[in-house]
């Protein structure tokens, strides 16, 4: 029934309301996670480790724009220490996330990927947005596992909205450059954004199946108060939940997170939502906390809580009710 998802299929299962139909989708999406991944949640350490950035995409609380925002790049001992922190906490991966930071020398990252590797034995997840295929090539060597970069949307026209100064072609070919190297590639786009149609959103459900990323990270548009979106109201929760639920069943396989932006506008309910709706992954955040409030994407920004504190052991029980566990 749910084969061969075309873009009016996609359309339709889009528009559904509470009800029989929408209820058989999140079934169809919790069977085709359970069939292809198994039952497990998987845990991503998460370090926002710089918030400089070059860019000025317009939903963006950190982007160039926002003057008053006060920026930080963490050291090498401070990101080494949270990557300890995060291997005796039991996560076995560790993202690396940040603006399109300048000053930040790929040299110095491909450092830290190697100490990271070397002395935690963690999987590594970069987050750092475009850069050339020698310096993809320079971390992946350094032994970076994975690579995260959100498509944001996959419609050229719509795409250049929000994006000043920025192209499309040059983001799709970081993608297939990434891909080519051996990355675990994630892409990913913003759910509710200004004037964005139900065909620009499967167009994008269509798009991840076609490059088949092994990672898809999709989550509600939500404002910040320093950008020229400010007074837009954030992304729907249910539409970003079938849109999960749909990216489930177009890449069977794929790691897809119960994202922090979704967590923020529905709480923990909107994560184990999203877990029933075919997601399996959870990122708690381990960015130190005098640096937490500077990484502010959007606003009320909620990071999930850390393994062995108790915001995360009540998640965990919830999980486990649910019939699935962490590993
Ligand atoms: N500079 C990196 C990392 C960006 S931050 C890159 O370009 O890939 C990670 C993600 O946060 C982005 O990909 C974007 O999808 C999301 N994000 C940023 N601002 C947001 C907002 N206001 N609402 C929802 N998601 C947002």
């Amino acid at each position: 029934m749910y084969n061969n998802l075309c873009q009016k299929d996609l359309i339709r299962l889009l528009l559904l309301e509470k009800g029989k139909d929408l209820g058989l989708l999140y079934q169809a999406a919790m069977k085709t996670r359970l069939e292809n991944c198994g039952n497990a949640v998987y845990l991503r350490g998460l370090v926002e480790f710089s918030n400089h950035c070059r860019n000025s995409c317009l939903y963006c609380g950190i982007n160039a724009e926002n003057k008053s925002l006060k920026r930080y790049r963490m050291s090498q001992d401070e990101i080494l220490a949270v990557a300890k922190e995060i291997s005796q906490r039991g996560v076995k991966t560790v993202v690396l996330q940040s603006g399109e930071d300048i000053k930040m020398k790929p040299l110095w990252l491909a450092g830290i990927i190697k100490k990271i590797k070397r002395n935690f034995n963690l999987l590594v997840t970069l987050s750092v947005g475009e850069h050339s295929k020698e310096i993809f090539a320079l971390w992946r060597k350094a032994g970076a596992d994975r690579y995260l970069l959100k498509i944001e949307s996959s419609t050229p026209s719509f795409y250049r909205n929000f994006h000043p100064r920025m192209s499309f072609k040059r983001r799709l070919n970081c993608l297939k450059a990434l891909k080519k190297l051996g990355y675990q590639t994630g892409c990913g786009n913003i759910v509710g954004l200004k004037d964005q149609s139900l065909d620009s959103l499967a167009k994008d459900l269509l798009f991840f199946k076609k490059f088949d990323f092994e990672m898809l990270g999709i989550g509600p548009f939500i404002p910040h108060r320093k950008t020229l979106l400010a007074r837009v109201k954030h992304g729907d929760k249910n539409l970003v939940l079938k849109s999960i639920a749909l990216a489930r069943l177009l890449n069977k396989k794929a790691y897809i997170p119960a994202t922090t932006a979704l967590g923020t506008i529905g709480g923990e309910k909107s994560i184990l939502d999203a877990l029933r709706a075919g997601a399996n992954v959870i990122m708690p955040n381990f960015t130190p906390q005098k640096y937490q409030k500077n990484y502010s994407l959007y606003d009320g920004k909620k990071p999930l809580a850390k393994p062995g504190d108790k915001g995360f052991e009540n998640l965990k029980k919830e999980i486990k009710k649910m019939g699935m566990i962490i590993l």
